[in-house]
């Protein structure tokens, strides 16, 4: 193929991806409402005014009209465009690598799961059924079609990558959604999932320390604030008398905020060791009247004998970006990667 033709169908593949994009951006936002995702015309969520063609043109609209709606003036996230941008570059990729190959369709439908999930994934901190799915039943066509990489290969892949997330599961962090989709990409990409994997949580890991960083003084904050409280509430209950006194016990409260919202897992507290029954509706009222951070966080209270005795409290830190990066990069050259690595070895 001349190279002017290859560069043609490198650019056209940018646009159908900035297209796609832009319909995964509906996808995004209105499935996880259980919204129809054709029914309703696309509008400003701030006015509510309705686009115009020329304000969804892909990647560019959101440029020209430097980030903000063109009828209220209000600002426009930036999320549409990255997920426009993504998915364009993501498409032109595939493209440039596998040219017109079947893989070339696998990548289409892989990549816009891929940046679906990770979309929902920070909104909402969990990675939908149907992707973690959808990438499973490619790789189980991959089985039938590549079969350059053997299907005993996937298979021990995808029962390593169970036991490995089994551990991470329970050191914390990760959660069910991603061993889902990491047991769907370990079918598609065989051992090259593990380079998947260890990119996944080599990236995450440092934009978690960043993000640790940059938030530490909001968590302090809130956290100060939950030890506050709770030492207000303990206090009342001692007075009260149902305050907990046996010894040589500790006690937790477990509990999340969401969407401004705190919530307390009360089951985890063991009643068993109060003098009384604790008045747990007046605490879960506390907080929701002081506390209304609108970032997604978990919160731990540690109670020991007569006081509070400390407060943990850290904002959620998310991993399917970080998984679906890896397994994107190593869908496209994965092979090249382990190659490279092991030349280094010899
Ligand atoms: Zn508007």
């Amino acid at each position: 193929m001349p190279i002017a033709m290859h560069i043609a169908y490198a650019v056209l593949a940018f646009v159908l991806g900035s297209i796609i994009g832009s319909f995964l951006n509906v996808v995004i936002l209105r499935t996880p409402l259980h919204q129809s995702i054709v029914k309703e015309p696309s509008h400003c969520f701030s006015c509510g005014h309705r686009l115009a063609w020329y304000d969804m043109f892909p990647i560019f609209s959101w440029i020209f009209l430097r980030g903000k709606c063109r009828y209220c003036g209000e600002k426009i996230s930036p999320r549409y465009m990255i997920v426009e941008a993504a998915t364009a570059v993501l498409y032109c990729l595939a493209y440039l690598v596998f040219g017109f190959r079947l893989e070339l369709a696998f990548s289409a439908v892989l990549f816009a799961v891929l940046v679906v999930l990770s979309a929902i994934d920070i909104d909402r901190f969990e990675i939908p059924y149907w992707c973690s799915i959808t990438t499973a039943v490619l790789g189980v066509i991959a089985i039938f079609v590549f079969k350059e990489t053997p299907w005993h290969e996937r298979l021990i892949a995808m029962g390593v990558i169970m036991v490995i997330f089994v551990i991470l599961v329970l050191v914390g962090g990760m959660g069910g959604g991603d061993l889902q989709l990491m047991i769907g990409a370990s079918l598609l990409l065989g051992y090259k999932v593990f380079v998947a994997l260890f990119i996944g949580v080599l990236t995450g890991a440092v934009y978690g320390t960043v993000k640790k960083l940059r938030d530490r003084s909001d968590e302090k904050e809130i956290s100060d604030k939950l030890k506050r409280l709770a030492e207000e509430w303990y206090q009342n209950q001692l007075d009260q008398n149902v305050g907990y006194v046996t010894e040589g016990h500790d006690d937790i409260i477990v509990g999340s905020i969401s969407e401004g919202d705190p919530d307390i897992e009360w089951e985890f507290l063991d009643e068993n060791v109060w003098r009384g029954l604790p008045d747990k509706a007046k605490l879960s009222r506390e907080l929701r009247k002081n506390i209304t951070d609108e970032r997604e966080g978990g919160f731990k209270i540690f109670i020991k004998g007569d006081k509070i005795e400390r407060v943990k409290y850290s904002r959620r830190m998310v991993f399917g970006p970080f998984l679906g990066f890896g397994i994107a990069t190593c869908w496209l050259v994965g092979g090249h990667l382990i190659n490279w690595y092991l030349s280094l070895m010899r």
